[in-house]
Protein backbone atom coordinates (compact mmCIF):
# COMPACT_ATOMS: atom_id res chain seq x y z
CA UNK A 1 0.00 0.00 0.00
CA UNK A 2 1.41 3.41 -0.85
CA UNK A 3 0.93 6.47 1.32
CA UNK A 4 0.97 9.54 -0.90
CA UNK A 5 0.13 12.08 1.78
CA UNK A 6 3.42 11.95 3.64
CA UNK A 7 5.84 14.86 3.58
CA UNK A 8 8.84 13.15 5.17
CA UNK A 9 9.91 9.60 6.01
CA UNK A 10 12.71 9.28 8.54
CA UNK A 11 14.69 6.04 8.34
CA UNK A 12 15.75 5.28 11.91
CA UNK A 13 14.15 6.36 15.18
CA UNK A 14 17.35 7.11 17.14
CA UNK A 15 18.11 10.51 18.67
CA UNK A 16 18.58 12.11 15.27
CA UNK A 17 15.52 10.48 13.72
CA UNK A 18 12.95 10.99 16.44
CA UNK A 19 14.02 14.58 17.16
CA UNK A 20 13.81 15.35 13.43
CA UNK A 21 10.31 13.84 13.37
CA UNK A 22 9.15 16.03 16.26
CA UNK A 23 10.57 19.18 14.63
CA UNK A 24 8.90 18.22 11.36
CA UNK A 25 5.55 17.84 13.11
CA UNK A 26 6.04 21.21 14.83
CA UNK A 27 6.58 22.72 11.38
CA UNK A 28 3.27 21.26 10.20
CA UNK A 29 4.77 18.44 8.13
CA UNK A 30 3.25 14.97 7.95
CA UNK A 31 6.05 12.73 9.16
CA UNK A 32 6.64 8.99 9.53
CA UNK A 33 9.52 7.18 11.23
CA UNK A 34 10.61 3.68 10.26
CA UNK A 35 12.49 1.83 13.00
CA UNK A 36 13.84 -1.71 12.68
CA UNK A 37 14.62 -2.11 16.38
CA UNK A 38 13.58 0.25 19.18
CA UNK A 39 12.71 3.95 19.15
CA UNK A 40 15.53 5.81 20.90
CA UNK A 41 18.32 4.05 18.99
CA UNK A 42 21.90 3.67 20.16
CA UNK A 43 21.93 6.58 22.60
CA UNK A 44 18.96 5.33 24.58
CA UNK A 45 19.50 1.57 24.38
CA UNK A 46 23.23 0.97 23.84
CA UNK A 47 24.99 4.28 24.41
CA UNK A 48 24.62 7.50 26.36
CA UNK A 49 21.89 6.57 28.81
CA UNK A 50 22.73 2.98 29.87
CA UNK A 51 26.46 3.77 30.09
CA UNK A 52 25.83 6.87 32.20
CA UNK A 53 23.45 4.93 34.47
CA UNK A 54 26.26 2.43 35.16
CA UNK A 55 28.83 5.23 35.52
CA UNK A 56 26.58 6.78 38.16
CA UNK A 57 26.54 3.46 40.06
CA UNK A 58 30.34 3.45 39.84
CA UNK A 59 30.49 7.01 41.15
CA UNK A 60 28.18 6.24 44.08
CA UNK A 61 30.32 3.22 44.91
CA UNK A 62 33.52 5.27 44.80
CA UNK A 63 31.96 8.01 46.94
CA UNK A 64 30.66 5.50 49.47
CA UNK A 65 34.10 3.94 49.71
CA UNK A 66 35.56 7.33 50.52
CA UNK A 67 32.69 8.26 52.87
CA UNK A 68 34.89 8.06 55.96
CA UNK A 69 36.77 11.19 54.87
CA UNK A 70 33.42 13.02 55.20
CA UNK A 71 32.85 11.58 58.66
CA UNK A 72 30.34 9.07 57.34
CA UNK A 73 30.89 5.48 58.39
CA UNK A 74 29.66 3.05 55.74
CA UNK A 75 31.02 -0.35 56.65
CA UNK A 76 31.08 -3.50 54.54
CA UNK A 77 30.40 -1.64 51.29
CA UNK A 78 29.80 -4.00 48.38
CA UNK A 79 28.52 -3.77 44.83
CA UNK A 80 25.57 -5.61 43.29
CA UNK A 81 25.99 -5.60 39.49
CA UNK A 82 22.53 -7.11 38.92
CA UNK A 83 20.88 -4.26 40.86
CA UNK A 84 22.89 -1.65 38.93
CA UNK A 85 21.86 -3.32 35.65
CA UNK A 86 18.22 -3.36 36.75
CA UNK A 87 18.35 0.35 37.60
CA UNK A 88 19.94 1.02 34.19
CA UNK A 89 17.19 -1.03 32.49
CA UNK A 90 14.42 0.85 34.31
CA UNK A 91 15.82 4.25 33.30
CA UNK A 92 16.06 3.13 29.66
CA UNK A 93 12.52 1.73 29.78
CA UNK A 94 11.10 4.94 31.23
CA UNK A 95 12.79 7.09 28.58
CA UNK A 96 11.78 4.65 25.82
CA UNK A 97 8.14 5.04 26.86
CA UNK A 98 8.71 8.80 26.81
CA UNK A 99 9.84 8.70 23.17
CA UNK A 100 6.85 6.51 22.23
CA UNK A 101 4.57 9.02 23.95
CA UNK A 102 6.17 11.93 22.07
CA UNK A 103 5.62 10.19 18.72
CA UNK A 104 1.91 9.87 19.56
CA UNK A 105 1.70 13.43 20.91
CA UNK A 106 3.11 14.83 17.66
CA UNK A 107 1.11 12.47 15.43
CA UNK A 108 4.25 10.94 13.99
CA UNK A 109 3.41 7.61 12.35
CA UNK A 110 5.86 4.93 13.50
CA UNK A 111 6.37 1.99 11.15
CA UNK A 112 8.19 -1.00 12.65
CA UNK A 113 10.41 -2.63 10.04
CA UNK A 114 13.55 -2.25 7.98
CA UNK A 115 13.55 0.57 5.42
CA UNK A 116 15.34 0.82 2.09
CA UNK A 117 15.30 3.73 -0.30
CA UNK A 118 13.92 2.64 -3.68
CA UNK A 119 15.48 5.35 -5.76
CA UNK A 120 13.53 8.17 -7.37
CA UNK A 121 9.90 7.74 -6.45
CA UNK A 122 7.39 6.09 -8.73
CA UNK A 123 4.98 8.84 -7.71
CA UNK A 124 7.24 11.85 -7.84
CA UNK A 125 10.48 12.04 -9.82
CA UNK A 126 12.17 14.22 -7.19
CA UNK A 127 11.47 12.13 -4.10
CA UNK A 128 12.80 8.83 -2.79
CA UNK A 129 10.19 6.13 -2.26
CA UNK A 130 10.89 3.91 0.74
CA UNK A 131 10.12 0.20 1.04
CA UNK A 132 9.53 -1.14 4.54
CA UNK A 133 10.26 -4.79 5.18
CA UNK A 134 8.27 -5.89 8.24
CA UNK A 135 9.31 -8.71 10.59
CA UNK A 136 6.32 -10.83 9.41
CA UNK A 137 7.61 -10.73 5.82
CA UNK A 138 5.06 -8.15 4.63
CA UNK A 139 6.31 -5.07 2.92
CA UNK A 140 4.94 -1.61 2.39
CA UNK A 141 5.91 1.34 0.22
CA UNK A 142 5.83 4.95 1.37
CA UNK A 143 6.18 7.79 -1.05
CA UNK A 144 7.12 10.97 0.78
CA UNK A 145 8.22 14.32 -0.59
CA UNK A 146 11.55 13.86 1.19
CA UNK A 147 13.44 11.17 3.08
CA UNK A 148 15.87 11.58 5.96
CA UNK A 149 18.36 8.75 6.47
CA UNK A 150 19.14 8.52 10.19
CA UNK A 151 20.32 4.92 10.35
CA UNK A 152 23.09 5.53 12.90
CA UNK A 153 26.17 3.41 13.49
CA UNK A 154 27.44 0.22 15.09
CA UNK A 155 30.60 -0.73 17.01
CA UNK A 156 33.69 -1.04 14.80
CA UNK A 157 35.55 -4.34 15.18
CA UNK A 158 39.32 -4.52 15.05
CA UNK A 159 40.29 -6.48 11.93
CA UNK A 160 41.32 -9.97 13.03
CA UNK A 161 39.69 -9.65 16.46
CA UNK A 162 35.99 -10.35 15.94
CA UNK A 163 33.48 -9.65 18.69
CA UNK A 164 32.35 -12.91 20.33
CA UNK A 165 30.41 -11.41 23.26
CA UNK A 166 32.35 -13.63 25.68
CA UNK A 167 36.02 -12.75 25.50
CA UNK A 168 36.05 -9.93 22.98
CA UNK A 169 33.30 -7.43 23.73
CA UNK A 170 31.82 -4.45 21.94
CA UNK A 171 30.32 -1.62 24.00
CA UNK A 172 26.90 -3.20 23.24
CA UNK A 173 28.09 -6.48 24.85
CA UNK A 174 29.70 -4.72 27.80
CA UNK A 175 26.38 -3.08 28.71
CA UNK A 176 24.81 -6.51 29.14
CA UNK A 177 27.43 -8.39 31.21
CA UNK A 178 26.05 -10.46 34.08
CA UNK A 179 29.35 -10.79 35.90
CA UNK A 180 32.29 -8.45 36.39
CA UNK A 181 35.55 -9.68 34.88
CA UNK A 182 38.57 -9.86 37.20
CA UNK A 183 40.50 -7.85 34.64
CA UNK A 184 39.64 -5.91 31.49
CA UNK A 185 41.85 -4.88 28.61
CA UNK A 186 40.32 -1.90 26.80
CA UNK A 187 41.52 -1.27 23.26
CA UNK A 188 40.89 2.39 22.49
CA UNK A 189 41.44 5.41 24.72
CA UNK A 190 38.71 7.65 23.29
CA UNK A 191 35.62 8.78 25.19
CA UNK A 192 33.95 5.35 25.30
CA UNK A 193 37.17 3.53 26.29
CA UNK A 194 37.97 6.01 29.06
CA UNK A 195 34.42 5.97 30.43
CA UNK A 196 34.57 2.17 30.66
CA UNK A 197 38.05 2.27 32.19
CA UNK A 198 36.87 4.66 34.89
CA UNK A 199 33.67 2.71 35.57
CA UNK A 200 35.19 -0.76 35.68
CA UNK A 201 38.05 0.41 37.86
CA UNK A 202 35.52 1.84 40.33
CA UNK A 203 33.76 -1.55 40.25
CA UNK A 204 37.06 -3.15 41.36
CA UNK A 205 38.14 -4.53 37.98
CA UNK A 206 41.85 -4.44 37.12
CA UNK A 207 41.91 -2.23 33.97
CA UNK A 208 44.50 -1.68 31.23
CA UNK A 209 43.89 0.80 28.39
CA UNK A 210 45.78 0.46 25.11
CA UNK A 211 45.71 3.46 22.78
CA UNK A 212 47.42 3.52 19.37
CA UNK A 213 47.76 7.32 19.29
CA UNK A 214 50.38 9.11 21.39
CA UNK A 215 47.77 10.14 23.98
CA UNK A 216 44.36 9.16 25.34
CA UNK A 217 41.33 11.38 24.59
CA UNK A 218 43.25 12.51 21.53
CA UNK A 219 40.48 14.85 20.38
CA UNK A 220 40.85 16.87 23.59
CA UNK A 221 43.41 19.55 24.41
CA UNK A 222 46.83 17.97 25.08
CA UNK A 223 46.91 19.35 28.65
CA UNK A 224 43.61 17.61 29.43
CA UNK A 225 44.87 14.28 28.01
CA UNK A 226 48.08 14.51 30.03
CA UNK A 227 46.32 15.28 33.31
CA UNK A 228 43.68 12.59 32.73
CA UNK A 229 46.44 10.05 32.08
CA UNK A 230 48.07 11.05 35.36
CA UNK A 231 44.79 10.72 37.27
CA UNK A 232 44.00 7.32 35.75
CA UNK A 233 47.48 6.08 36.66
CA UNK A 234 46.95 7.37 40.21
CA UNK A 235 43.74 5.30 40.21
CA UNK A 236 45.89 2.22 39.28
CA UNK A 237 44.55 2.07 35.73
CA UNK A 238 47.39 1.10 33.40
CA UNK A 239 47.51 3.29 30.28
CA UNK A 240 49.68 2.35 27.29
CA UNK A 241 49.83 4.97 24.54
CA UNK A 242 51.45 4.73 21.10
CA UNK A 243 50.64 1.05 21.53
CA UNK A 244 49.60 -1.37 18.79
CA UNK A 245 47.91 -4.66 19.53
CA UNK A 246 48.54 -7.65 17.28
CA UNK A 247 45.12 -9.30 16.70
CA UNK A 248 46.84 -12.42 15.30
CA UNK A 249 48.43 -13.02 18.72
CA UNK A 250 45.03 -13.23 20.48
CA UNK A 251 44.63 -16.44 22.50
CA UNK A 252 42.25 -17.72 25.12
CA UNK A 253 43.92 -19.90 27.73
CA UNK A 254 41.47 -21.18 30.31
CA UNK A 255 39.65 -18.11 31.61
CA UNK A 256 42.27 -15.67 30.43
CA UNK A 257 42.81 -13.88 27.11
CA UNK A 258 46.28 -12.91 25.98
CA UNK A 259 47.22 -10.33 23.39
CA UNK A 260 50.56 -8.93 22.30
CA UNK A 261 51.05 -5.21 22.33
CA UNK A 262 53.96 -3.20 21.01
CA UNK A 263 54.91 0.28 22.19
CA UNK A 264 57.84 2.43 21.04
CA UNK A 265 60.24 0.71 23.42
CA UNK A 266 58.98 -2.84 23.90
CA UNK A 267 56.57 -5.67 23.10
CA UNK A 268 54.70 -7.47 25.83
CA UNK A 269 51.91 -9.97 26.26
CA UNK A 270 48.92 -8.53 28.09
CA UNK A 271 46.49 -10.81 29.90
CA UNK A 272 42.90 -10.08 30.87
CA UNK A 273 39.66 -11.91 31.60
CA UNK A 274 37.94 -9.92 28.86
CA UNK A 275 38.80 -7.46 26.12
CA UNK A 276 36.63 -4.46 25.29
CA UNK A 277 37.21 -3.09 21.80
CA UNK A 278 36.32 0.63 21.71
CA UNK A 279 37.98 1.81 18.50
CA UNK A 280 35.13 3.85 17.08
CA UNK A 281 31.88 3.28 15.23
CA UNK A 282 30.99 2.38 11.66
CA UNK A 283 28.15 4.22 9.96
CA UNK A 284 25.17 2.10 8.89
CA UNK A 285 25.35 2.87 5.16
CA UNK A 286 24.96 -0.67 3.81
CA UNK A 287 21.73 -2.28 2.65
CA UNK A 288 19.78 0.98 2.53
CA UNK A 289 19.23 0.91 -1.22
CA UNK A 290 21.46 3.94 -1.67
CA UNK A 291 23.13 2.43 -4.75
CA UNK A 292 19.90 3.09 -6.67
CA UNK A 293 20.16 6.80 -5.89
CA UNK A 294 22.62 9.62 -6.43
CA UNK A 295 23.56 9.60 -2.72
CA UNK A 296 27.34 9.70 -2.34
CA UNK A 297 29.04 7.54 0.30
CA UNK A 298 32.69 8.39 0.87
CA UNK A 299 35.08 7.10 3.54
CA UNK A 300 32.16 5.05 4.90
CA UNK A 301 29.78 7.95 5.57
CA UNK A 302 27.01 9.69 3.62
CA UNK A 303 28.10 13.03 2.16
CA UNK A 304 25.81 15.99 2.87
CA UNK A 305 25.80 19.75 2.45
CA UNK A 306 25.19 22.38 5.15
CA UNK A 307 21.46 21.64 5.23
CA UNK A 308 22.10 17.88 5.55
CA UNK A 309 21.00 17.28 1.97
CA UNK A 310 22.69 14.49 0.01
CA UNK A 311 23.56 14.64 -3.69
CA UNK A 312 20.03 13.26 -4.29
CA UNK A 313 17.76 16.30 -4.04
CA UNK A 314 15.01 14.82 -1.87
CA UNK A 315 17.19 12.64 0.38
CA UNK A 316 18.78 14.05 3.52
CA UNK A 317 21.03 12.30 6.04
CA UNK A 318 21.79 13.12 9.68
CA UNK A 319 23.53 11.80 12.78
CA UNK A 320 26.18 9.10 13.03
CA UNK A 321 25.58 8.00 9.42
CA UNK A 322 27.14 11.25 8.15
CA UNK A 323 30.23 10.88 10.36
CA UNK A 324 32.02 13.83 11.96
CA UNK A 325 31.19 14.24 15.64
CA UNK A 326 29.17 11.09 16.36
CA UNK A 327 27.23 12.49 19.30
CA UNK A 328 23.55 12.39 20.24
CA UNK A 329 23.17 16.17 20.53
CA UNK A 330 24.80 16.58 17.09
CA UNK A 331 22.40 14.02 15.58
CA UNK A 332 19.45 15.85 17.17
CA UNK A 333 20.54 19.26 15.88
CA UNK A 334 21.25 17.91 12.41
CA UNK A 335 17.74 16.40 12.46
CA UNK A 336 16.19 19.76 13.32
CA UNK A 337 18.26 21.43 10.61
CA UNK A 338 17.25 18.90 7.95
CA UNK A 339 13.54 19.26 8.78
CA UNK A 340 13.77 23.05 8.69
CA UNK A 341 15.46 22.84 5.30
CA UNK A 342 12.72 20.50 4.02
CA UNK A 343 10.11 22.96 5.33
CA UNK A 344 11.82 25.69 3.29
CA UNK A 345 13.19 27.62 6.24
CA UNK A 346 16.79 28.02 4.98
CA UNK A 347 18.48 27.22 8.31
CA UNK A 348 22.10 28.18 8.99
CA UNK A 349 24.51 25.23 8.80
CA UNK A 350 25.58 23.78 12.13
CA UNK A 351 28.82 25.25 13.50
CA UNK A 352 30.67 22.11 14.59
CA UNK A 353 33.27 24.23 16.44
CA UNK A 354 30.53 25.16 18.90
CA UNK A 355 29.49 21.59 19.80
CA UNK A 356 30.35 20.52 23.36
CA UNK A 357 32.16 17.17 23.71
CA UNK A 358 31.87 15.23 26.96
CA UNK A 359 33.47 12.20 28.61
CA UNK A 360 31.66 10.99 31.72
CA UNK A 361 34.63 9.45 33.49
CA UNK A 362 35.71 10.24 37.06
CA UNK A 363 36.68 13.06 36.84
CA UNK A 364 34.69 14.24 33.85
CA UNK A 365 36.07 15.90 30.73
CA UNK A 366 34.20 18.49 28.69
CA UNK A 367 35.23 20.92 26.03
CA UNK A 368 33.88 23.26 23.40
CA UNK A 369 35.67 25.11 20.63
CA UNK A 370 39.30 24.87 19.61
CA UNK A 371 42.12 23.21 21.51
CA UNK A 372 45.26 25.30 21.92
CA UNK A 373 46.97 23.30 19.15
CA UNK A 374 44.00 23.66 16.76
CA UNK A 375 43.88 27.40 17.41
CA UNK A 376 47.56 27.74 16.52
CA UNK A 377 47.12 25.51 13.43
CA UNK A 378 44.35 27.84 12.25
CA UNK A 379 46.73 30.78 12.51
CA UNK A 380 45.54 32.37 15.76
CA UNK A 381 47.97 34.08 18.05
CA UNK A 382 46.90 32.40 21.25
CA UNK A 383 46.61 33.43 24.87
CA UNK A 384 45.61 30.94 27.55
CA UNK A 385 44.02 31.16 31.00
CA UNK A 386 44.09 28.22 33.37
CA UNK A 387 42.61 27.69 36.80
CA UNK A 388 42.82 24.67 39.08
CA UNK A 389 39.85 23.24 40.98
CA UNK A 390 42.23 22.89 43.94
CA UNK A 391 41.80 26.62 44.60
CA UNK A 392 38.00 26.43 44.39
CA UNK A 393 36.22 26.13 47.75
CA UNK A 394 33.28 24.10 46.40
CA UNK A 395 35.62 21.54 44.82
CA UNK A 396 37.24 20.96 48.22
CA UNK A 397 33.84 20.86 49.95
CA UNK A 398 32.72 18.25 47.45
CA UNK A 399 35.93 16.26 47.85
CA UNK A 400 36.72 16.69 44.12
CA UNK A 401 39.88 18.82 43.88
CA UNK A 402 41.31 17.17 40.73
CA UNK A 403 41.34 19.03 37.44
CA UNK A 404 41.33 22.50 35.95
CA UNK A 405 39.67 24.81 33.44
CA UNK A 406 41.69 25.97 30.45
CA UNK A 407 40.51 28.89 28.30
CA UNK A 408 41.97 29.48 24.83
CA UNK A 409 41.54 32.96 23.34
CA UNK A 410 42.84 34.96 20.39
CA UNK A 411 45.54 37.34 21.59
CA UNK A 412 44.79 39.89 18.86
CA UNK A 413 41.00 39.96 18.57
CA UNK A 414 40.35 38.85 22.15
CA UNK A 415 37.84 36.26 20.83
CA UNK A 416 37.12 33.24 22.98
CA UNK A 417 38.24 30.19 20.95
CA UNK A 418 37.84 27.20 23.26
CA UNK A 419 37.18 26.06 26.81
CA UNK A 420 38.46 22.77 28.23
CA UNK A 421 37.40 21.41 31.60
CA UNK A 422 38.68 18.41 33.52
CA UNK A 423 36.94 17.93 36.84
CA UNK A 424 33.78 16.96 38.68
CA UNK A 425 30.62 18.03 36.85
CA UNK A 426 32.65 19.31 33.88
CA UNK A 427 29.87 18.06 31.59
CA UNK A 428 27.39 20.39 33.31
CA UNK A 429 29.81 23.33 33.52
CA UNK A 430 30.63 23.33 29.81
CA UNK A 431 27.25 24.73 28.71
CA UNK A 432 28.14 28.22 29.96
CA UNK A 433 31.22 28.13 27.73
CA UNK A 434 29.08 26.83 24.84
CA UNK A 435 26.72 29.79 25.23
CA UNK A 436 29.66 32.19 25.41
CA UNK A 437 30.99 30.85 22.09
CA UNK A 438 27.57 31.06 20.41
CA UNK A 439 27.22 34.67 21.61
CA UNK A 440 30.82 35.47 20.52
CA UNK A 441 31.67 36.60 24.04
CA UNK A 442 35.25 37.50 24.90
CA UNK A 443 36.83 36.00 28.04
CA UNK A 444 36.43 39.42 29.72
CA UNK A 445 32.68 39.39 28.92
CA UNK A 446 32.32 35.91 30.42
CA UNK A 447 34.01 37.25 33.56
CA UNK A 448 31.33 39.98 33.80
CA UNK A 449 28.75 37.27 34.45
CA UNK A 450 28.97 36.86 38.22
CA UNK A 451 29.68 33.27 39.26
CA UNK A 452 27.97 32.44 42.54
CA UNK A 453 30.07 31.42 45.52
CA UNK A 454 30.76 28.71 46.42
CA UNK A 455 30.26 26.85 43.14
CA UNK A 456 32.41 24.85 40.75
CA UNK A 457 31.50 27.42 38.08
CA UNK A 458 33.88 29.85 39.77
CA UNK A 459 36.72 27.90 38.14
CA UNK A 460 35.52 29.10 34.72
CA UNK A 461 35.05 32.64 36.10
CA UNK A 462 38.67 32.59 37.32
CA UNK A 463 40.06 30.91 34.16
CA UNK A 464 38.63 33.63 31.90
CA UNK A 465 40.23 36.26 34.17
CA UNK A 466 43.47 34.26 34.08
CA UNK A 467 43.65 34.88 30.32
CA UNK A 468 44.74 38.46 31.25
CA UNK A 469 46.62 37.37 34.39
CA UNK A 470 43.76 38.71 36.54
CA UNK A 471 42.54 35.59 38.38
CA UNK A 472 41.80 36.51 41.96
CA UNK A 473 42.63 33.25 43.72
CA UNK A 474 45.48 32.07 41.54
P1 LIG B 1 21.26 5.85 16.29
O1 LIG B 1 21.00 6.31 17.66
O2 LIG B 1 22.25 4.75 16.10
O3 LIG B 1 19.86 5.42 15.69
C1 LIG B 1 19.73 4.81 14.44
C2 LIG B 1 18.45 4.00 14.45
O4 LIG B 1 18.17 3.61 13.13
C3 LIG B 1 18.54 2.72 15.27
O5 LIG B 1 17.48 2.69 16.19
C4 LIG B 1 18.45 1.61 14.24
O6 LIG B 1 17.76 0.48 14.72
C5 LIG B 1 17.66 2.28 13.13
N1 LIG B 1 17.91 1.77 11.78
C6 LIG B 1 19.10 1.57 11.17
N2 LIG B 1 18.92 1.19 9.90
C7 LIG B 1 17.57 1.13 9.70
C8 LIG B 1 16.76 0.81 8.58
N3 LIG B 1 17.31 0.50 7.40
N4 LIG B 1 15.42 0.84 8.73
C9 LIG B 1 14.86 1.19 9.92
N5 LIG B 1 15.58 1.51 11.01
C10 LIG B 1 16.92 1.50 10.89
N6 LIG B 1 26.66 10.52 22.46
C11 LIG B 1 26.53 11.61 23.26
O7 LIG B 1 26.18 12.68 22.76
N7 LIG B 1 26.77 11.53 24.61
C12 LIG B 1 27.16 10.38 25.19
O8 LIG B 1 27.37 10.34 26.40
C13 LIG B 1 27.31 9.22 24.38
N8 LIG B 1 27.68 8.05 24.94
C14 LIG B 1 27.78 6.95 24.15
C15 LIG B 1 28.17 5.76 24.75
C16 LIG B 1 28.27 4.62 23.99
C17 LIG B 1 28.69 3.33 24.64
C18 LIG B 1 27.97 4.67 22.59
C19 LIG B 1 28.04 3.44 21.76
C20 LIG B 1 27.58 5.84 22.00
C21 LIG B 1 27.50 7.00 22.76
N9 LIG B 1 27.13 8.23 22.20
C22 LIG B 1 27.03 9.34 22.99
C23 LIG B 1 26.87 8.37 20.75
C24 LIG B 1 25.37 8.42 20.48
O9 LIG B 1 24.77 7.25 20.98
C25 LIG B 1 25.15 8.52 18.97
O10 LIG B 1 25.87 9.62 18.47
C26 LIG B 1 23.67 8.72 18.64
O11 LIG B 1 22.92 7.63 19.10
C27 LIG B 1 23.49 8.88 17.13
O12 LIG B 1 22.14 9.01 16.84
P2 LIG B 1 21.57 8.61 15.41
O13 LIG B 1 20.14 8.99 15.42
O14 LIG B 1 22.44 9.11 14.35
O15 LIG B 1 21.73 7.01 15.34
Amino acid sequence: MADEGLDVVVIGGGTGGYVAAIRGAQLGLKVAVVESDKLGGTCLHKGCIPSKALLRSAEVLAQTRSAQAFGVIASAVSFDLAAAMERKGNIVLQLHKGVEFLMKKYNVQVFPGYARVMGPSIFSPTAGAVRIQQADGQSQILSPRATIVASGSRPRALPGLAFDGVHVLSSDDALEISQLPASLLIIGGGAIGIEWASMMSDFGVDVTVVEALPRILAAEDADISAEMSRILKKRKIRVLTGARVDPASFKVQGDVCTLEVTTADKSETLTATQILVAVGREANVQDLGLEATGVVVERGVIQVDGSMRTAEKAIYAIGDVVGGLQLAHVAAHEGILAMEAIAGRNPDPLNYDQVPRCTYSRPEVASVGLTEAQARERGHEVKVGRFSFRAIGKALVQGDPDGFVKVVADAVSDDLLGVHILGAHATELISEAGLALVLSASPWEVAQSIHPHPTLSEALGEAVLAVEGLAIHG
